[in-house]
């Protein structure tokens, strides 16, 4: 249910709105729009009496939320969200660049990759330091030598980091360095994590489980806003299908969708989609064609002698290539490359 505040309602009518609702054992969540101030009654079980909230002073109107996912929806906020991070912003008419490493693998190979993807036209780096991998014998991440190494090249470069915090274990310490937390595919329905990821003030990337509908995807990005964050960027990584020609298949369709059913930014990795580095600039472009807000992709100065993800992971002249595309393609579907 949201309550709609008229235009000129005053902030003491807006608290007395929310005292009133909370008065009724619910949870209000006030979300300020373009024009007007919603506010979002959650925690209610079952159908609540609208009429008791018409007759508050300044409601201009009370409206159903009919999704399952309420502060998520574009039902309880009609206008995009953009999420800032530093200078650079994410969501609504921009189309957003994140490029670096699968993994931190040393100091100078870190800020090698970084001042080669910023100088092609990323805007934000990307670089694991705890690394989610299949298996046990396989490189972990360097840790919080590689959470040191991302502060070092926000630093040297200007640009935002961002970073996978693999569990609950080591999210205070990913929040601490990082400027975006990433939760990854393999943790989208760890609901621990989501909650902790909601009381956090940094923005939070969530990419979308390889087996989650997209309206789980929605439900876990509810989970973060419930707990208090709205800086959510959501994240289309291919889902796992009976295809072995890539590693995944990348969800085009979900991006419109996602769009039309939430507010929220939605970026596309189109490197753990492909798996291989020459469908990646192909997947990127489409995914820019769709309308996404931005990418976040893989790119090494070494591929061969990556760490981990070197197969998928570009050459700095294909990332500047990819680059020169996409701002081609998004001047046909509006969105400036920031
Ligand atoms: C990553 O981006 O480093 C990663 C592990 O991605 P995903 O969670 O999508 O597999
Ligand atoms: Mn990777």
């Amino acid at each position: 249910m949201l309550v709609v505040m008229k235009k000129n309602a005053t902030s003491e009518q807006i608290e007395a709105a929310v005292g009133a609702i909370e008065q009724k054992g619910f949870t209000a969540r006030p979300i300020p729009g373009g024009e007007r101030v919603a506010i979002c009654i959650l925690h209610n079980k079952g159908p609540v009496d609208a009429s008791f909230f018409m007759q508050l002073p300044a409601v201009k109107e009370v409206i159903a939320v009919t999704r399952p996912f309420k502060l998520v929806s574009r039902e309880s906020r009609a206008h995009d969200t953009v999420v800032e991070v530093g200078d650079v912003l994410i969501g609504n008419g921009h189309l957003t660049v994140m490029a670096g490493p699968c993994a931190i693998e040393s100091e100078s190979g870190a800020l090698a990759i970084a001042a080669l993807v910023k100088e092609r036209g990323a805007r934000i780096f990307r670089g694991g330091a705890f690394k989610p991998r299949t298996s046990p014998y396989s490189f972990q991440g360097l840790g919080e030598e590689g959470l040191k190494i991302l502060a070092k090249v926000r630093a040297e470069t200007g640009m935002p980091v961002v970073s996978e915090a693999i569990d609950h274990e080591v999210f205070d310490l990913v929040e601490q360095y990082v400027d975006i937390v990433q939760i990854g595919a393999r943790n989208m329905q760890n609901f621990s994590l989501l909650r902790r990821a909601g009381k956090s003030r940094k923005p939070v990337l969530l990419k979308r489980g390889m087996a989650a509908t997209i309206e789980e995807w929605l439900m876990a990005a509810e989970y973060i806003m419930e707990g208090g964050n709205d800086k959510v960027i959501l994240c289309e990584r291919g889902v796992r299908t009976f295809a072995n020609h890539s590693r995944n298949t990348l969800d085009l369709s979900a991006i419109p969708v996602v769009r039309q059913e939430s507010h929220l930014p939605v970026i596309v990795d189109p490197s753990h989609a492909a798996g291989f580095r020459d469908q990646v600039v192909p997947l990127a472009r489409a995914a820019v064609a769709v309308g996404c807000h931005g990418l976040i992709v893989e790119v090494h100065n070494e591929p061969e002698k990556a760490l981990s993800d070197g197969a998928q992971s570009l050459y700095p002249d294909q990332f500047a290539d990819l680059c020169g595309q996409i701002a081609a393609i998004s001047n046909l579907t509006r969105a400036s490359m920031h």
